[in-house]
């Protein structure tokens, strides 16, 4: 029998948003405690419509790509994991479920999760095979009118939790991978052991052993070769990445700011001394930075359409994303000093803060792999555009040109000269930078979506001052890297042009 429409459903956007915001007090990572959320929390944030945004009209959800943003954009400021535990369910499990599912498993699945205070996971990663999941040993057979899929996974968030999951399997004859959806309550995926994870407890996790059957229309559809399916879906994780790090960097800014302000030091605070301000600045900067690459995902990219071919643009946002949350959480966990280091502190987040965000620039897929890839994807279009200069050719890439302009005055004429693996990585990541430097030159001619993402117009060109003076850093480490692993250094190496970038005219606004 099918249920009532949720009235929900049918507010307007604004609405609906505000009415979330507005009621998530109890989330709050200084409140709620540090363990796998209980059933009651789920049904209370189901109640306000969490997983609304990511289940079609057509099943009484609101079909939304800026709502599914916007509401783990907003769950990260108040509390990371909760940001994140949103973004598996939702990005992760009910958007492969409504891009690639059989209709009758769409209507069990969303009849589900629009109702029920349900928990959907994505198993993917085994004990011998995390950054090369092309090893993985769960395998998938035909068994009559199902599948049969065995093996082992591990770390999957919602381990013991998850109510359903798509695991990954690969065919044991055929070089093919499939994705199926599987109902925990029909038994045969089973956590063999829970582990003890340092951040991110409000999510659980574990080593998880599989021996079971699916029905037929529970595979998704999805027909890439390899492990092109799974680059899909992993673009959509990477990309949401820009939303978790624009809301916890916003609260770690007022936190930060609030503390320096509050802590007296002699006759004054905090704030008086120039290099804690210069600190807080930072944590401001890597903000409005993780504002701009939030801005294009949602408003440039649609998580409701095949993300392929946004592959570089998602790469750079989760390099880019994760390591500036870390390096913020640091800062703000320095400015807070020793109670910096205490969990449960009364006028602090900052430990768990760090605890939570440490994990972001390992898991879905390490960002030293993933920088490979973007720089892999940078040589490949750069060998095909048949241009000589680094440069010039980053003026014409969709990504990045927007930076063009703030990269003239740093020598990047090496670039592309066949690099080694190890300067291939640093190249991805300067490459990240670039990117970021290119959102931020947007979102500076564009009007905030929301009073909430609202940035002051002067800050534009500090934070793109801080990614200018990061790719110099790198570029140096470039050089670097032949020094300590012995490979030969390529003559005329990268050097900037200038040592010290700073914000001047060289950043102003196009
Ligand atoms: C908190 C947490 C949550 C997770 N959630 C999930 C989940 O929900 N579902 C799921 O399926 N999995 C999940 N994972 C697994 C996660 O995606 C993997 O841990 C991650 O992809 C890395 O794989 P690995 O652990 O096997 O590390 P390895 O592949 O062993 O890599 C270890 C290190 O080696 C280096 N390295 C590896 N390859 C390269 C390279 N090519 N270039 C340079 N350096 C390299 C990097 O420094 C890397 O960090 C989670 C993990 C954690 C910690």
């Amino acid at each position: 029998m099918s249920m009532p429409r949720n009235p929900l459903a049918d507010l307007d956007s604004t609405e609906f948003l505000d009415n979330f915001r507005g009621s998530i007090d109890a989330f709050d990572s200084a409140r709620l405690p540090h363990e796998p959320l209980s059933r009651e929390g789920l049904r209370k944030l189901v109640e306000l419509g969490i997983y609304l945004p990511a289940i079609p009209r057509a099943y009484g959800g609101r079909e939304s790509h800026r709502e599914m943003c916007e509401i783990i954009e907003i769950m990260s400021e108040r509390n990371l994991p909760m940001g994140m535990y949103t973004m598996i369910v939702t990005v992760l499990f009910l958007r492969n479920v409504a891009r690639s599912g059989d209709e009758a498993l769409k209507e069990e699945v969303f009849d589900d999760f629009a109702h029920h205070p349900v928990i959907g996971g994505l198993a993917f990663t085994e004990p011998g095979s995390g950054s090369n999941l092309a090893r993985m040993q769960t395998t998938y057979h035909d068994d009559g009118d199902a599948y049969r899929i065995t093996g082992t996974k591990h770390w999957q968030a919602f381990s013991e939790q998850a109510d359903w999951w798509i695991i990954c399997a690969k065919h044991p004859e055929r070089k093919e991978f499939g994705y199926f959806a599987h109902r925990r309550s029909d038994g045969g995926f089973v956590t063999t052991e829970v582990y003890d994870s340092l951040g991110l407890k409000n999510l659980g996790y574990g080593l998880n052993t599989l021996d079971l059957r699916v029905p037929r229309h529970y595979r998704l559809t999805k027909t890439r070769e390899g492990l092109g399916d799974a680059a899909e879906i992993l673009c959509a994780s990477r990309f949401s990445k820009a939303a978790m790090a624009s809301g916890f960097l916003r609260r770690l800014s007022t936190e930060s700011l609030r503390q320096v302000n509050t802590r007296k030091i002699g006759d004054g605070t905090l704030h008086d001394i120039g290099y804690v301000r210069y600190k807080v600045s930072r944590i401001r900067q890597n903000y409005v930075a993780c504002n701009a690459l939030y801005r294009h995902l949602m408003l440039a990219e649609d998580y409701s359409t095949d993300l392929e071919n946004s592959m570089f643009a998602s790469l750079a946002t989760k390099v880019l994303a994760s390591e500036l949350m870390l390096e913020s959480a640091l800062d703000y966990q320095q400015l807070c000093g020793g109670e910096g280091y205490r969990k449960g502190a009364p006028d602090n987040i900052a430990a768990h803060a760090l605890l939570d965000a440490r994990v972001y620039t390992v898991f879905d897929g390490t960002n030293d792999l993933l920088c490979q890839h973007l720089a892999h994807l940078f040589l490949r279009h750069f060998q095909e555009s048949g241009l000589r200069s680094p440069l010039e050719f980053l003026g014409r890439f969709g990504y990045l040109e927007d930076a063009f302009f703030h990269l003239t005055d740093i020598n990047l004429s090496h670039l592309a000269d066949a690099p080694s693996q190890d300067r291939i990585v640093i190249l991805g990541r300067i490459l990240s930078r670039i990117y970021g430097i290119g959102a931020l030159q947007k979102a500076s001619r564009t009007a905030a979506p929301s009073a909430r993402l609202a940035v002051d117009d002067a800050d534009y060109a500090k934070a793109i001052a801080v990614l200018k003076n990061e790719i110099v850093g790198l570029v140096n480490e470039y050089e670097l890297t032949a020094r300590l692993v012995g490979a030969q250094a390529l003559p005329g190496a990268l050097r900037p042009h200038g040592s010290v970038v700073t914000f001047d005219s060289k950043v102003g606004m196009r």
